[in-house]
């Protein structure tokens, strides 16, 4: 796995996690000192944190392949490079989001001047989830940073390997006055929610985002909750059915279909649906071969509860794809699934592994009432060439993200907020958004003592005296 030098550095004595209570006065100390507020220091922060990635890139692969089988390229497309991409962006723009902004006063109570000014908030949790376990503790990781914050960071105990990566280096690279990571599970991250935090950062299921809420909710603390849900891949009569499955299949079985924005199942309208079977089959053949537990591109399942529980979703549709699968390597191959009841345990909860149901709608109308039926998903994705249907998708049905034609792709797109609504979750981030989530907007208003314009405002409020 991932290597560690001999000698002890000074930094471990910060990753233990056994005193959270300790871990977040010393980065409340750290933060009063006002160390983090400069504009220099945060890009500072930035750069080492974007040579670290990039020194240290085979370590990370390695961690990413031991805890997933991640494939390098795979690696560095939707973990480490996409963090470097997140950091140059946020690097070229931050001088910019931070600058106070002008706004307009009142006549009534000119001379004076208003403006908004953004504030760090302090001292910031980020708990994050195995799936895309760097990019997922990283990314949130830079927007506090970014935004002038001390962040405790929470790697998700189920990639161990990259776990300890972030653990080992992040001290290493970065002020460890103001960062510290905390190794662990349920009982580390239960020790952590006590403590009052300034924002709470949450990566995961809905599940445990409630218990994360309540925890938060004692100390007032504001969180943001990246969930999850079942992402439709709508798919209109018209559209180039050959195309839209090797993008849904891309988009679904990267990571072995352990991706939050995931296509979760293909929404098929009219007659698409048997000739989608053929076009799946035929992409999942194209990407990953004829068996594709032998393509290197594959990725493996995180552990055998969720082979386990991914295995028994097999029995809820006729395979046209796939359904091979090994537990002792905890192989699951890339499935397909068609004649499934919208009922069945497969349509219920997030899929969150390589298994694709096909459901069908007569029509738009169909598709629509059957999405807004539902939880709001954490993406919607249509293939269709038509004008009219991407205007009433756009316009009836809720979600945290819509695309067009892609899946998956908005992430990389620095300039769109990324999070979910209702129970994929609230708050945002990546980019601007990161600055803003992790920030407060002060107002600040300032007027002359001298010339005393306010006097009309002054009780007694006798006869004469007009209103403001
Ligand atoms: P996970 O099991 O790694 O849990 C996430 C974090 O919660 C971990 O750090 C874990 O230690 C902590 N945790 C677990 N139980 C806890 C408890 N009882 N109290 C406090 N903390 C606890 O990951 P997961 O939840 O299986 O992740 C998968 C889910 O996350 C899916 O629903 C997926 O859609 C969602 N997800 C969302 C996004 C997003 O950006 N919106 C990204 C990735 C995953």
């Amino acid at each position: 796995g991932v290597s560690t030098p001999a000698a002890p550095h000074p930094a471990d004595a910060d990753n233990t996690g056994t005193d959270a209570a300790t871990t977040v006065a010393r980065l409340n100390a750290a933060f009063a000192t006002g160390r983090t507020r400069p504009l220099a220091w945060r890009k500072a922060q930035l750069r080492a944190l974007r040579r670290l990635l990039v020194e240290q890139e085979e370590v990370f692969a390695a961690a990413l392949k031991a805890d997933l089988s991640k494939s390098p390229t795979e690696a560095y497309l939707t973990e480490i490079g996409f963090t470097v991409n997140e950091i140059d962006h946020t690097l070229r723009h931050l001088a910019r989001w931070l600058r106070p902004r002008r706004v307009p006063v009142p006549l009534a109570l000119a001379p004076a001047r208003a403006r908004t000014v953004r504030e760090p908030l302090g001292t910031v949790l980020v708990i994050s989830p195995w799936n895309y376990p760097l990019q997922l503790a990283l990314a949130p990781l830079l927007g506090a940073i970014a935004a002038g914050n001390c962040a405790v960071v929470k790697p998700s105990e189920l990639a161990p390997a990259t776990s300890a990566a972030l653990a080992h280096w992040l001290p290493r690279v970065l002020d460890p006055q103001t960062v510290a990571v905390v190794e662990g599970g349920v009982p580390e991250t239960t020790a952590l929610l006590e403590q009052r935090f300034d924002h709470v950062f949450y990566t995961g299921n809905g599940t445990v985002g409630r218990i994360v809420m309540t925890a938060a909710a004692r100390h007032l603390t504001p969180v943001t909750l990246e969930l999850g849900g079942k992402s439709p891949a709508v798919v209109d009569p018209g559209a180039d059915l050959a195309a839209a499955a090797r993008r849904i299949v891309w988009g679904k079985f990267m990571n072995a279909g352990q991706t939050c924005v995931a296509p979760d199942y293909v929404l098929a309208i009219g007659d698409t649906g048997p000739a989608l079977e053929a076009e799946l089959a035929a992409a999942i053949r194209e990407m990953y071969g004829e068996d594709p537990a032998g393509s290197p591109d594959y990725g493996r399942i995180v552990n055998e509860r969720h082979f386990d529980r991914l295995t028994a979703l097999l029995a809820d549709g006729r395979t046209v794809a796939g359904g091979e699968h090994d537990r002792a390597t905890r192989y699951l191959a890339p499935t397909v699934l068609a004649d499934v009841d919208p009922e069945s345990p497969v349509m219920r909860d997030e899929i969150f592994g390589p298994v694709l149901p096909i459901v069908r709608a007569p029509d738009l109308d169909a598709a629509i009432a059957f999405i807004t039926a539902r939880d709001k998903p954490l993406a919607m994705y249509a293939f269709t060439s038509s004008a009219q249907t991407r205007r009433r998708l756009t316009a009836e049905t809720s979600s945290g993200a819509l695309a067009f034609g892609i899946p998956n792709a908005h992430l990389s797109v620095p300039g769109l907020p990324f999070g979910g609504v209702g129970e994929s979750g609230q708050g945002g981030y990546h980019g601007r958004r990161s600055v803003e989530t992790f920030s407060h907007t002060k107002a600040v208003l300032s007027k002359p003592l001298a010339l005393d314009t306010l006097r009309l405002a002054y009780p007694p409020f006798t006869s004469g005296k007009s209103r403001l």
